[in-house]
């Protein structure tokens, strides 16, 4: 049966010229990094040439990038970190309400250890705007942490602005930026950002490997305590054949961008054009699809009227095809998508939603396909379903 993976938000295949470059890792340049004879010494130039490759893709200093275990590692570490760093200076921390759980559940945690956590609202396509976060300002404010791009509903959010007004309020400026790396143009020193978070897994790279970008000048407290790893800032031997991969995905990213955004924008704008012409009951949520760069350029998040999100994956995957909803229902959550209720999505359109995120991989030839599969299933799902046409969707 066909395959059609359209879930490229979530973890995207390694490509076959970066797991080209990770092999002899695991067999010829089995050296550790840190060791002094010439074996170490292989594995090191490996290490450098990484760091190198990661730097040149975000404007940074190698000096500047510490490899982690992953995107959520680089987000607890920069957010415990300066909390840590910082607590005699203030205890108060500013971030939004549709950032990833990584972010949000170290706020969480951080509010149990005495921070005061702000979580700034959006608007209804998900944008957060300077003026909200200029009003959430305080003297005791250390850190604001706004995410580049969201994973949900593709927002790009205007990080040179907020950046800008968490630095006039004296202000750390941190940005998640593990949706944008490879999707957008991301230059650290354009942006003015203090810390921003990556990971291999979501261009292209190996699954297990992050980096922390921070900026020359800045200490934050450790948050892996042992040797003298990464300039004696992240304990631990290094993930070499993780890091040389996700050095090669930035390189291959970097080089590849501009057709990369465009593949995929083409391709989207087409899929959503061709929902709208054989589906009814649609609704797009998130920013516009108007090219302006404000979205990323391979996410659509669709709201189908009357019908369980859910049930459409089941049914598409079924035919070979992988989606995602919004969010899974969590227990301790009562709505299923922290990033759709904040814009204002009812829960009853919340549960008809489905993320379809595209990436290289994916061909006109699919989008036929899963256009195809899709209108079938939501004409049969409606007949199903005992409040087709009702009120109050
Ligand atoms: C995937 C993701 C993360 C987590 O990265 P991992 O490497 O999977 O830990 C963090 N933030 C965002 C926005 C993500 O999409």
């Amino acid at each position: 049966m066909k395959q059609v993976y359209l879930d490229y938000a979530a973890t995207t295949p390694v490509r076959e010229e970066v797991v080209k470059e990770m092999l002899p890792y695991y067999t010829e340049i089995y050296g550790n990094p840190s060791s002094l004879y010439t074996k170490g010494l292989e594995a090191k130039a490996g290490l450098d040439e990484a760091r190198g490759r990661i730097a040149a893709l975000i404007n940074a200093e190698p000096g500047e990038i510490f490899f982690t275990s992953c995107g959520t590692e680089a987000d607890n570490w920069v957010l415990e970190g300066v909390a840590d760093s910082l607590k005699d200076k203030g205890r108060h921390i500013i971030t939004s309400r549709i950032e990833h759980h990584a972010i949000l559940h170290t706020c969480e945690y951080l509010e149990k250890h005495g921070f005061e956590v702000t979580y700034l609202d959006t608007d209804g396509e998900g944008f957060v705007s300077a003026d909200t976060l200029k009003k959430a300002m305080r003297d005791d404010t250390i850190l604001v942490s706004i995410m580049m791009v969201n994973n949900e509903i593709g927002t790009v959010e205007p990080i040179k602005e907020l950046a800008a007004v968490a630095k006039a309020g004296g202000a750390l400026f941190h940005t998640d930026a593990v949706q944008a790396l490879g999707n957008i143009p991301v230059d650290v020193k354009e942006l003015g950002i203090d810390f921003l978070s990556v990971s291999a897994h979501k261009i292209y790279g190996p699954k297990g490997v992050g980096a922390l970008y921070i900026r020359k000048g800045l200490r934050i407290s450790n948050f892996m305590h042992g040797g003298a790893q990464e300039n004696k800032r992240r304990a631990g031997t290094e993930n070499m054949a993780g890091i040389v991969g996700f050095g090669k995905a930035a390189e291959l990213a970097g080089r590849h961008l501009a057709e990369h955004m465009e593949h995929l924008s083409g391709l989207r704008d087409y899929f959503w054009q061709q929902i709208q012409k054989n589906i009814s009951g649609v609704q797009l949520n998130g920013p516009a699809l108007d090219k302006s760069g404000r979205r990323h350029p391979g996410n659509l998040n669709i709201s189908f009227d009357y019908i369980e999100g859910e049930a459409i994956l089941l049914m598409l995957d079924a035919y070979g095809i992988s989606v995602s909803t919004g969010s899974a229902c969590s227990s301790k959550s009562l709505v299923p998508s922290h990033v759709l209720d904040a814009i204002g999505v009812s829960i009853t359109k919340m549960n008809g939603t489905v993320r379809f995120t595209l990436g290289d991989f994916t061909t006109k030839e699919d989008i036929d396909y899963v256009v195809d599969a899709l209108t079938k299933i939501v004409d049969r799902l409606r007949e199903l379903s005992p409040v087709t046409g009702q009120e109050g969707w």
